[in-house]
């Protein structure tokens, strides 16, 4: 079992993953459960809808989008609607009976909601009509019911919290925390980089191997949202996944190069 998470990041070619994904289910066998993001398609909609994304950076120093009522909406929109169905719209014109589902969906991915505390004018203050959170629990019984039935799941945020309200969750430590649940061989990331790279601005600055014990090493090159991937990266390998590939979504057949060690390797 592996599983991979694919975007959000502008920029991935969708027909060559999901054509690599279709041969490696078919033709190979392969269960695969799929997570994906879609922050750069999020980020264009919701400018469109005159409400462009706002980042919020908590009194403790995290950076995470500002999810009121109307971007969880949004979010909504373009994460279960737009990109969800596309990818399954798709894995069924390759003969793949892929069935999409949010976290909310069976209580598929539930976890806790955030109190955002930010500091303002030199005080704190919790902003209370945000909706994002951190998943805890994954329905493993519903993913094992569905691959068993030949399903393939297409998983996307957002997730349910304990209070049963939608959140707002990140991708990558979704799939990380989906991956250990499901005692997964090898967590695939793939966004629209080669991997974990040692300068963000220079693709040939790639690290190419990671060893696990020595990965918070490896924090300090990530910057911004690559910063949740290495985060992911940790909690899965912490939680008994033996592999973690950091890969590009550009190129062909990139889950197969990825499987083959193209990327960043961590174990
Ligand atoms: P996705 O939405 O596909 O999950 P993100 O946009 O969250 O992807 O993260 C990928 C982005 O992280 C890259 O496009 C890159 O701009 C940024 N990034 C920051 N630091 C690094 C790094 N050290 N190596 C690679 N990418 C990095």
């Amino acid at each position: 079992m592996i599983v991979i998470k694919v975007g959000g990041a502008l920029g991935i070619n969708y027909d060559l993953f999901l054509q690599d994904l279709a041969g490696l289910v078919k033709n190979k066998n392969q269960e695969i459960v799929l997570v994906h993001g879609g922050s750069g398609e999020l980020n264009e909609i919701s400018t469109k809808l005159g409400k462009p994304p706002k980042m919020v950076t908590s009194a403790s120093g995290h950076v995470s989008r500002r999810t009121d009522k109307e971007t969880l909406e949004i979010f909504n929109m373009v994460l279960c609607g737009k990109m969800n169905k596309m990818i399954v719209e798709k894995l069924q014109q390759l003969g793949v009976n892929a069935i999409g589902l949010s976290g909310i969906d069976g209580r598929l991915l539930v976890g806790k909601r955030k109190n955002i505390i930010i500091v303002e004018d030199g005080k704190k203050k919790i902003i209370r009509d945000d909706y994002t959170g951190k998943i805890e629990e994954v329905n493993v019984d519903l993913i094992r019911l569905l691959l068993g039935n030949g399903f393939m799941p297409v998983i996307t945020p957002p997730g349910l919290s304990y209070e049963n309200e939608a959140i707002n969750v990140d991708g990558d430590r979704a799939a990380a925390i989906i991956a250990s649940s499901l005692k997964a061989e090898a967590l695939v990331i793939l966004s629209n980089i080669p991997g974990l790279l040692k300068d963000v601005d220079d693709e040939s600055s790639l690290i190419k191997e990671i060893n696990k014990e020595e990965i918070d090493d490896y924090m300090q090159f990530a910057k911004k949202r690559m910063k949740k991937k290495v985060m992911g990266a940790t909690e899965a390998l912490n939680q008994g996944v033996q592999k973690v590939i950091f890969g590009d979504a550009r190129i062909e057949n990139p889950i197969t190069k990825a499987l083959e060690g193209q990327g960043t390797v961590i174990q």
